[in-house]
């Protein structure tokens, strides 16, 4: 029997200073590290896992959901479906034929998983409903270890928690038995996001350059979570994703009842869908990005902030 330290790697500075730290700390053929790849990544991302596999001698295992296999089923289920039920707002919702004609041409797989994930439930997730986090991270990065488990090893599974990330974080363990045979690991519970930088130049890795681009936080891009000011930097800096998820949020809504899907949601009054998407689409989120005063003016001084400059949110550059 033999101990594998799982490291999940995002290409945030978090994981990568875990990446450093157990490859200085313990034997590297015990070391795994784990990249589970949403679909929804920036290229920078791709690079700089690439950039870390050279500079630290060690590969990095990509994991990728893939649920082509789901689609049979969800067509059938559409296809027979005749229910009608109330949805929170106490409408009646059913899938009409014309919805079902529409859903059905469009449910076919892409072969990205966050898409093919969205189509299969006819939406994009939200901060009530993270099934993206469930769906596309977790479950990968569990089920790689269960099999790393029923392989006879023993599993440390290296977390990246910060207590100073948030208040549920706060009182985050160092050290926990999750189960038979397996162990959660956080070494870096006490540091702060400063702390990480510096032990990562310290030991001559470069973050992520897209930290020093104004990302506060490497992960999906754009994050269905972002805020308002991460959104404006997206639009300035990598358009092209926000284009993506425009061209998204029509495949969605065409595979889902009402045929509309919003990337981004916030709460609306409006009873009917189509004012929620004319209100709530990628395109007008990005306008209201650039609004301050509650939405109600633009922000003429971050229109100044030009893309070449230096954003980052931690001070990275001297
Ligand atoms: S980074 Fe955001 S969009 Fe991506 S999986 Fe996590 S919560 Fe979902």
């Amino acid at each position: 029997m033999k101990t594998i330290h799982v490291i999940s790697v995002s290409g945030g500075k978090d994981s990568t200073a875990l990446l450093i730290n157990a490859l200085k700390r313990r034997p590297p053929g015990s070391v795994v590290p784990i990249f589970c790849d949403t679909g929804n990544e920036h290229q920078a991302v791709y690079d700089y896992l690439g950039y870390l596999e050279q500079a630290l001698d060690v590969r990095i295992t990509r994991l990728r959901a893939d649920f082509t296999d789901r689609f049979a089923v969800r067509r059938m289920w559409i296809a027979r479906d005749q229910r009608t039920r109330r949805d929170k707002k106490g409408r009646k919702v059913r899938w009409s034929n014309k919805a079902k004609r529409r859903a059905l041409a469009a449910l076919k797989p892409s072969g990205n998983p966050f898409l093919d994930m969205c189509m299969l439930k006819g939406r994009f997730p939200s901060r009530k409903a993270q099934f993206c986090t469930e769906q596309l991270k977790r479950d990968m990065a569990v089920e790689f270890q269960l099999g790393l488990l029923d392989q006879g090893h023993r599993v440390i599974s290296w977390q990246g928690v910060r207590r100073d990330e948030s208040e549920a974080r706060r009182y985050a363990k160092a050290f926990e038995r999750i189960g038979p045979r397996m162990w959660a690991f956080r070494p870096l519970v006490e540091w702060t996001a400063l702390d990480v930088f510096g032990y990562c130049a310290e030991a001559g890795i470069q973050p992520n350059p897209l930290y020093l681009q104004g990302a506060s936080r490497v992960g999906c891009m754009p994050c269905i979570n972002c805020s308002k000011d991460e959104l404006r930097q997206i639009d300035m800096r990598w358009p092209e994703h926000l284009a993506r998820i425009s061209d998204w949020e029509y495949i969605v809504g065409q595979c889902s009842k009402r045929g509309f899907s919003t990337f981004f949601t916030d709460s609306h009054s409006a009873k009917d869908p189509r004012q929620v998407f004319a209100d709530l689409n990628v395109w007008q989120r990005i306008e209201w990005s650039k609004t301050t005063r509650g939405g109600k003016q633009y922000d003429l001084l971050g229109q100044l902030d030009e893309p070449n400059h230096c954003a980052s949110a931690y001070g990275l550059c001297g």
